[in-house]
């Protein structure tokens, strides 16, 4: 698993974040790093 460390640096998830926030973040991250699957909960929310 490759970690895109600058990424993470740059893209911290927020405290408390909210649903919108939570899927945004994911979906950022997808395209940036591969560092860890996108939860299922979060895929079903993108179809
Ligand atoms: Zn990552």
């Amino acid at each position: 698993m490759k970690i895109n460390k600058e990424w993470h640096l740059k893209n911290k998830m927020p405290k408390n974040p909210t649903l919108k926030q939570r899927i945004e973040w994911h979906k950022a991250h997808a395209k940036n790093c591969a560092c860890r699957e996108m939860p299922k909960s979060i895929k079903a929310l993108l179809r």
